[in-house]
């Protein structure tokens, strides 16, 4: 047995840190209290340390990372991560043998033995093992590419198979649907065809989660859209990474929140996350008007190869920005001859090549074949600071590895949040903060026996030191690992022991 001894300890259920002693037995909690050490336990001494649940990320895109097993999120304190967000999911997929990259998004290519269903995602996990805990979610774009063409409209037979994709998804353990309604292909799906979908979550008794349609100019009518989906199929509604992007739309947050609060005083389960950054990071695709996209990638090359439809898509995309081209920074690109433009704005770009921005953007786009990331300065550390406090509110991390420079929050979430936000800002006392990034993760997605330290639960614990947790990592060299987090247990056993990997692999698939 382990005994975590003398800490301050918070559990994750909004209650502040008070000292105790935590007895792990096996994968459980034994006994949380004052604890008499024994001379056969393996006793550690957290004397000054903090003690809580393990994060519990539930805004991932380490669908590969986690085979791969990337100790990026484990080094943070993450214990359990939920994948297959905002559209994109390894299953369902057919086989894929050229690695050939549908969507332009995110993954980089789809499994070449394709994965049918949720088994082969878990399966593939238990026989390589897996560092922390995880939970699949099913996106509605997966569903899309599994079933039909890169179009608008679903025929009736193509919105039947993606529900009978769903539903095998669903029956063989993944957590819900999720969407991405501004990313390609899944922008196509109207709300007709994700509240049919959504009705089989309702049958599975799973979650929807959701990228919105907009963040931008049209923030409260993706809002209501998203509302409608959870009151119509009766499914809890989780708003993905909450925020108004842009300072022409940051007054449209309060009545964003407002919309929220008053659907859940409706009965609508809905409850939000985000991430503690100003930027977010996409494919820059997102920033192009929809119909431009159509026939996916391949769609979009032939489009911008067009100078007279090449022209009107800068002009619309000039249209559609809610932020400036200084604020869109390039953070991947595949091409060496490109690799120069990495850590640039879009804005320096243009002024270096005598063009205008949205020109020089959609240019970018055509050299590099449609796979364009971007960092994006979306919020204000206003409107950031309301939603973090928001009870309705988990901590999550967005975040995903790329080739390039990946976004600061894949390596830094929770550091950055306790460290800037919790300890030096005090936007939140500890508890709280602590119930944002465990136990209200584990209510949302019913993870039974995780998110808080009690007797019986699963010991998925982080032991962290509060006056030095933070991180290095920034938007420039974001891969840094964190400060201040000395252990990490994942269901009993260390899987970081004094700030160093063990190379265990006790992560569990958790199945809906
Ligand atoms: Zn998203």
């Amino acid at each position: 047995m382990i005994l975590l001894n003398n800490g301050f300890m918070i559990d994750g259920t909004g209650a502040g840190s008070r000292l105790a002693d935590v007895l792990v037995d096996g994968t459980e909690i034994r006994d949380v209290g004052s604890i008499a050490p024994n001379a056969d336990w393996q006793v550690i001494d957290c004397a000054g340390l903090t003690i809580a649940p393990g994060f519990i990320d539930i805004h991932s895109h380490s669908d590969k990372e986690v085979l791969q097993h990337l100790p990026n999120k484990l080094l943070q304190g993450v214990t359990t991560e939920v994948v297959g967000n905002c559209g994109f999911s390894l299953f369902p997929t057919h086989p894929n043998p050229t690695g050939r990259k549908l969507t332009g998004e995110i993954f980089d290519g789809e499994p070449p033995e394709g994965m049918p269903t949720a088994v082969e995602y878990f399966t593939a996990m238990e026989r390589k093992g897996s560092l922390v805990n995880v939970a699949a979610l099913t996106g509605h774009s997966a569903l899309r590419v599994f079933a039909m063409e890169v179009r608008e409209q679903a025929t009736p037979d193509e919105l039947r198979e993606m529900e009978r994709a769903l539903d095998a998804c669903l029956e063989t353990g993944s957590a819900g649907l999720s969407t991405g309604l501004n990313c390609l292909p899944g922008l196509f799906g109207n709300t007709a065809e994700v509240t049919r979908l959504c009705r089989r979550v309702n049958h599975h008794g799973r979650i929807y989660t959701t990228h919105m349609r907009d963040y931008k100019f049209r923030v409260l009518e993706a809002i209501d859209e998203a509302l409608e989906i959870g009151r119509r199929a009766e499914v809890p509604v989780q708003i993905s990474h909450m925020q108004v992007v842009g300072s022409k739309n940051w007054a449209k947050l309060e009545p964003a929140l407002e919309k929220i609060e008053q659907a859940r005083q409706d009965g609508v389960d809905v409850a939000m996350d985000a991430y503690p950054y100003l930027a977010g990071s996409c494919a820059m695709t997102q920033l192009l008007p929809g119909w431009a996209q159509e026939g996916g990638t391949a769609g979009l090359l032939a489009r911008l190869e067009d100078s007279v439809l090449r022209e009107r898509i800068a002009k619309e995309t000039d249209d559609l920005m809610a932020n400036t081209w200084d604020d869109i920074v390039i953070c991947g690109v595949k091409s060496n001859g490109n690799k120069a433009l990495l850590g640039k704005t879009v804005a320096a770009i243009a002024a270096q090549r005598g063009h205008k921005p949205a020109e020089t953007a959609t240019n970018i786009l055509r050299e590099e074949d449609g796979q364009v990331f971007m960092i994006s300065f979306n919020n204000s550390e206003d409107n950031l600071r309301k939603v973090l406090t928001h009870e309705l509110t988990s901590v999550i991390t967005d975040g995903f590895v790329m080739e390039g420079v990946s976004h600061p929050r894949t390596f830094g979430t929770y550091p950055k949040f306790l460290g800037e936000y919790v300890r030096d800002k005090q936007w939140l006392p500890w508890g709280e903060a602590i119930r944002k990034t465990s136990g209200l993760a584990a209510q949302r997605f019913h993870f039974d026996k995780r998110g808080t330290i009690v007797k019986g639960n699963f010991a998925d614990l982080v032991v962290f030191d509060s006056n030095r947790i933070g991180t290095l990592s920034d938007y420039a060299s974001p891969a840094q690992d964190p400060q201040g987090i000395l252990h990490v247990l994942v269901n009993g056993q260390f899987a970081v022991r004094d700030g160093q990997l063990t190379g265990i692999k006790a992560g569990q698939p958790l199945r809906g």
